[in-house]
């Protein structure tokens, strides 16, 4: 059978893809292929549910034009679909001059992300609006939301198959190959004819060949959410987060709030061995190895040692867990915990142990690898589509 185009990954990424290339390029036979039962089952359905602002990100970094545009296009989509979502806000906190100083950086680079009515809190201002939280500097970014991100992955599935896009569950890309017109792809369900390919494959992104993976390798890393009960959570206005290190990509253990009213405390990072949760012992045993022989990993590690023993005493501790949440809200203890998850997620990391920063992809030939799509992806999912199938359609990247 010949298709115009196959996505391969039925996450957000992918389905945004599926749901933009449809709607655009409405004749086209494009197809889906997700190797699990269901979609979503991995980062996307599994993540803190916020819908970034983008203060984070250094402007004009593709990260951060992705963030800011994707927002916008995100809410529109929900409100279209009368998807739930709630602009909550967000206070970044700063625990000493050092952090303040670094909130001063982000909120410069918020205002040239576009960012409206950002604002300090100093001392008590910060508990009118916050009571119970400790800190010495807050700055407030109104414009931070939550929703459920596993309702936007099936309302991007049913428009896609509603506008005759073809989505195909329990089927895994093994190989593909590149004829003269397109690309013949092998799966397990056997094979298919496509003038384009585009994988959108989140944790296994570095797995089909060097050339579409620029030797980069993906780390996964574990990070564990503590569930508050209703009793502390409801003493929580906002999403609360510490303030981050510039030099990671990662925002810190930080208090988010469901639709639901709920509060998951966390996540944090730690180098997880595996790359899905429920995967066997001998997948597990090769994404060991892969990691073993990944020689960025060893300096990532040595340059990260401290940081690295933090997040593991974390997730093996939920004293430990608990002291970091306790520098935000000192009240916080052990009984106000009732369950505890994870998610992983997937970084890409080059060979000298450098964590690649930006949303990064690779096109050649009529092949596209989604190669770092880490947090805020769901949130930028829409923007980052437009970007991408445009690139594949045309069969150019500037
Ligand atoms: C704990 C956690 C918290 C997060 N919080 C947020 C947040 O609050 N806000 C935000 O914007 N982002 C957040 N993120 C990041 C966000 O969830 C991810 O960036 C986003 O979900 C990535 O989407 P994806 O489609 O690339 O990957 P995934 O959701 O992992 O999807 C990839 C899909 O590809 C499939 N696949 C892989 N290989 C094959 C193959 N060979 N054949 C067929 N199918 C294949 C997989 O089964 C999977 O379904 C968080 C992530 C985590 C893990």
């Amino acid at each position: 059978m010949l298709f115009d185009l196959v996505i391969v990954g039925g996450g957000i990424v992918g389905l945004s893809c599926a749901y933009y290339a449809k709607k655009k390029f409405k004749s086209m036979k494009i197809m889906l292929l997700e190797k699990e039962k269901c979609l979503c089952k991995h980062q996307s359905g599994n993540n803190s549910g916020v819908i970034h602002s983008g203060i984070y990100y250094k402007p004009g970094s593709f990260k951060a034009t992705m963030t800011t545009i994707g927002y916008k296009k995100l809410l529109e989509f929900l409100k279209e679909n009368s998807i739930d979502f709630k602009i909550v806000g967000k206070l970044l906190v700063a625990k000493n001059d050092s952090e303040v100083a670094t909130l001063e950086i982000l909120y410069e680079r918020g205002k040239s992300n576009g960012l409206k009515d950002l604002r300090f809190l100093r001392g008590k201002e910060v508990n009118k609006v916050e009571p119970y939280l400790q800190a010495k500097v807050a700055l407030v970014v109104p414009q931070t939301a939550i929703t459920d991100f596993k309702k936007v992955g099936e309302a991007l599935a049913y428009h896609f198959i509603n506008a005759g896009g073809d989505i195909r569950l329990n089927t895994k890309l093994l190989d593909f190959d590149r004829k003269y017109s397109g690309v013949e792809i092998v799966t397990s369900k056997g094979r298919f004819f496509t003038r384009r390919l585009l994988i959108c494959a989140g944790t296994q992104a570095d797995r089909f060949g060097k050339e579409l993976s620029r030797n980069i390798k993906i780390i996964p890393f574990k990070g564990v959410f503590l569930y508050l009960k209703s009793n502390f959570a409801s003493k929580i206005n906002h999403l609360v987060y510490p303030t981050p290190n510039l030099a990671l990509p990662f925002l810190g253990v930080h208090f988010t709030k469901g639709l639901n009213g709920t509060v998951k405390v966390g996540p944090n990072a730690l180098l997880s061995f595996k790359r899905e949760k429920d995967q066997d012992y001998l997948q597990t045993f090769l994404d060991l190895l892969d990691i073993i022989f990944f020689q960025g990993i060893y300096k990532f590690v040595s340059s990260n040692a401290k940081l690295a023993i933090k997040e593991l005493l974390k997730t093996v501790s939920i004293n430990h867990f608990l002291r970091e949440a306790k520098v935000f809200f000192p009240d916080i203890s052990k009984v106000d915990v009732i369950g505890k998850d994870y998610g992983i997620r997937a970084q890409a990391c080059f060979k000298d142990g450098k964590l690649v920063d930006d949303f990064l992809y690779v096109y050649s030939n009529g092949i596209c690898n989604v190669v770092n799509a880490p947090s805020p992806a769901a949130t930028a999912s829409l923007s980052l589509a437009q970007k991408i199938v445009d690139i594949v359609m045309e069969g150019n990247d500037e």
